[in-house]
């Protein structure tokens, strides 16, 4: 060979291996945990061969670490909870539009933002639970009846400081306005059997106790509580069915604005938006699939059907920093 063929044929071998090495990965942030997103990232892998590299933090310092690395982001993909949290990121200017008819296709359009920054992957209710104890169903109708004398020294509430209350008050603002829903939020602090709770799971806890008789909390909390506990005294309710439904919100993901292999990655959350994908990443945690031609799992088939708000997830984005300010002049810790 001559030395210029052996070096277009060391050259061509090279550049093959490069290429194929950056085409065939993707490298994900992830603000889910493992044992909710390894075995879908598996399954991916299993069928196509590309790996998947990831890393699991909180959504903020997630965020923070995209802004902070630039251009020079290892990432090409971040999955978090709640549009309230995906909206921020949108905001950061951390992630890229993407356009994909496979997308458009299978996720309805309020599950996604409206510039297609992020799609939701998964949906959980933020819905009312009872005791069955102390409470019969018939007592209970809508979110704004919480606040009603009824309830007094009998709800319990997380803090106001976790998203997923921001981003139910958010959608409340965009329903309401703001002054009937600071009426709304005010009857519910009135209402408060006790402190607010810094996690859900804890809260329907209390409600099992005889702490409190009502409360709001995300339905795969308690999906993973009665799968532990089957005697639980504590059942969901869905509130709102004669109007506009139960507050829904999401967990989901987008392609990172300087994602090294974003083809790689749109690809990854095409496939995830799929009804193969879409049974898996939902029932790891007991929510419903986002592409509605998908059947949740059984356990979540259980508790029954319901009509859920068919508001844009994303206003829970836009009117969040008002609901933060609401929340605290209406006293809700
Ligand atoms: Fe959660």
């Amino acid at each position: 060979m001559q030395p210029s063929k052996r070096l277009l044929a060391a050259f061509t071998l090279t550049a093959l291996a490069g290429g194929a090495q950056a085409a065939d990965e993707v490298v994900v942030y992830s603000s889910r945990i493992d044992e909710l997103i390894k075995p879908v990232f598996d399954a991916y892998t299993a069928k196509t061969g590309v790996p998947i590299k990831f890393i699991t933090d909180k959504e903020a310092p997630l965020i923070a670490r995209l802004k902070a690395e630039g251009a020079n982001t290892p990432a090409d993909m971040l999955i978090t909870v709640d549009a309230g949290n995906l909206w921020q990121a949108e905001q950061a200017g951390v992630l890229q539009p993407f356009k994909s008819a496979t997308i458009d296709a299978n996720i309805p359009s309020q599950s996604r933002s409206s510039p297609d920054s992020w799609t939701g992957l998964s949906l959980r209710a933020r819905t009312i639970f009872y005791s069955t104890e102390r409470v019969k169903p018939s007592e209970l109708s809508t979110y704004e009846a919480l606040a009603d004398k009824n309830w007094e020294g009998r709800l319990c509430l997380r803090t106001s400081k976790k998203v997923y209350n921001q981003s139910l008050t958010a959608t409340l603002i965009e329903t309401h306005g703001e002054a009937k829903t600071e009426e709304i939020i005010k009857g519910w602090v009135n209402n408060l059997a006790t402190d607010v709770f810094a996690d859900d799971t804890a809260l329907l806890q209390a409600i099992d106790a005889g702490q409190c008789d009502v409360g709001i909390t995300n339905t795969y909390y308690y999906g993973r509580l009665h799968k532990a506990n089957p005697d639980l005294k504590v059942k969901p309710f869905w509130p709102n069915q004669q109007d506009r439904g139960v507050h829904v919100n999401l967990a989901g993901a987008g392609i990172t604005k300087n994602a090294p292999h974003a083809e790689a990655a749109k690809k990854l959350l095409e496939w995830m938006t799929t009804e193969e994908a879409q049974a898996l990443f939902a029932g790891l945690n007991q929510e419903f699939p986002a592409n509605p031609k998908v059947p949740a799992s059984e356990e979540v088939q259980a508790w029954g059907t319901f009509k859920a708000d068919a508001i844009p997830v994303e206003v829970a984005g836009k009117r969040q920093a008002q609901a933060i300010m609401l929340m605290d002049r209406a006293g809700w810790n």
